[in-house]
């Protein structure tokens, strides 16, 4: 086949409750590239047709826009099934979501091989190839929102589990008698630290105020982050333990608050991790912002069709 003078292109698709977000990334073999982003409304109240049909659309719209798309990455706020490329559950998208065929309606509408990723692993991956993560061997990755996402990877690559779910990060429960969470769960580092908690903690109506107080010297919102921090360590403390990663990255909103949240995390850690050096285990910020999704869905796309390719199996 004829190579094209640019590097291979790769399309991702972040579906929100809200807004799906697109990316074109470029990658000529070792060095990955973003070349345009955009967003749309997601027609989430017209149900899942609806929504997968906009998928297909603006993923046309795009092609036509960047041509040499070679691959379609799709990222999706909740549980699929890889071997079908089907739905199994969704947050914030109302529908009947489970067994819903989703990459392969994208995937014949753009005339593209087309994967599914669960969006918190696909902000990983982002952050591994083109990120904070970039030349991490291992990684655990933290997105800090509505819920609190999760990312595992090792040696290089995202563990994804038998079926997609590795990495929730934010579900392991870290006090058995605990709030309920949202997943069914008492007492996950997610019923501590989503947003409406850290703004309850910290006396504010939004987590993005008790940044903005925080920052500004406010002692509650000082005292909100540092107990949210706390909790947030304990379960980073885990993963530093279990896996050993070298870096640790933190995304969302509420990650500008940076040292005012991660020095809290940083004190947990040295109280609770034994087993292993923390001197090697750097923690930062998230870089790639809100696009992370879209870019990571861009990525597995290309590296599942590539691996494809090498299996022989028709894409
Ligand atoms: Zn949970």
């Amino acid at each position: 086949m004829k190579q094209p003078q640019h590097g291979r292109r790769h399309l991702g698709l972040d579906l929100g409750g809200t807004n799906t977000k697109w990316a074109v990334v470029e990658h000529d073999g070792g060095h990955w590239r973003t070349l345009a982003t955009g967003q749309g409304v997601t027609p989430a109240k017209d149900g899942p047709d609806a929504v997968v049909g906009r998928l297909a659309s603006m993923g046309a719209e795009v092609v036509a826009a960047w041509p040499g798309v070679t691959s379609v990455g799709i990222g999706v706020p909740g549980l699929y099934d890889p071997a079908t490329g089907s739905t199994r559950f969704l947050v914030n998208v109302p529908g009947a979501w489970a067994g819903r065929p989703v990459a392969r309606p994208v995937g014949d509408a753009l005339g593209l091989p087309a994967f599914l990723i669960n969006d918190a692993r696909a902000f990983g991956l982002a952050e591994l190839r083109l990120g904070a993560g970039r030349g991490a061997r291992s990684m655990v990755g933290l997105t800090l929102g509505t819920g609190v996402g999760g990312v595992i990877a090792v040696d290089g690559r995202i563990h994804q589990g038998h079926d997609g779910t590795a990495g929730e990060v934010g579900h392991q429960t870290i006090d058995p008698d605990g709030p309920w969470c949202g997943c069914g769960n008492r007492g996950c580092v997610e019923a501590y630290a989503r947003a409406d908690q850290l703004a309850l903690a910290c006396g504010t109506p939004t987590a993005e105020e008790a940044v903005t107080r925080a920052r500004a010297g406010d002692e509650r919102a000082l005292d909100g982050l540092a107990q949210v921090g706390r909790y947030l360590g304990i379960g980073i403390a885990n993963m530093i333990t279990v896996i050993s990663p070298d870096t640790i990255v933190i995304g969302g909103g509420v990650a500008a608050a940076g040292d005012l949240l991660f020095d809290p995390i940083r004190a947990e850690l040295a109280r609770r991790v034994r087993t292993t050096s923390l001197d090697d285990v750097t923690i930062v910020a998230a870089a790639l912002g809100t696009w992370a999704g879209a870019i990571g869905a861009a990525v597995h796309g290309a590296e599942r069709a590539a691996e494809q390719a090498v299996d022989g199996s028709p894409a």
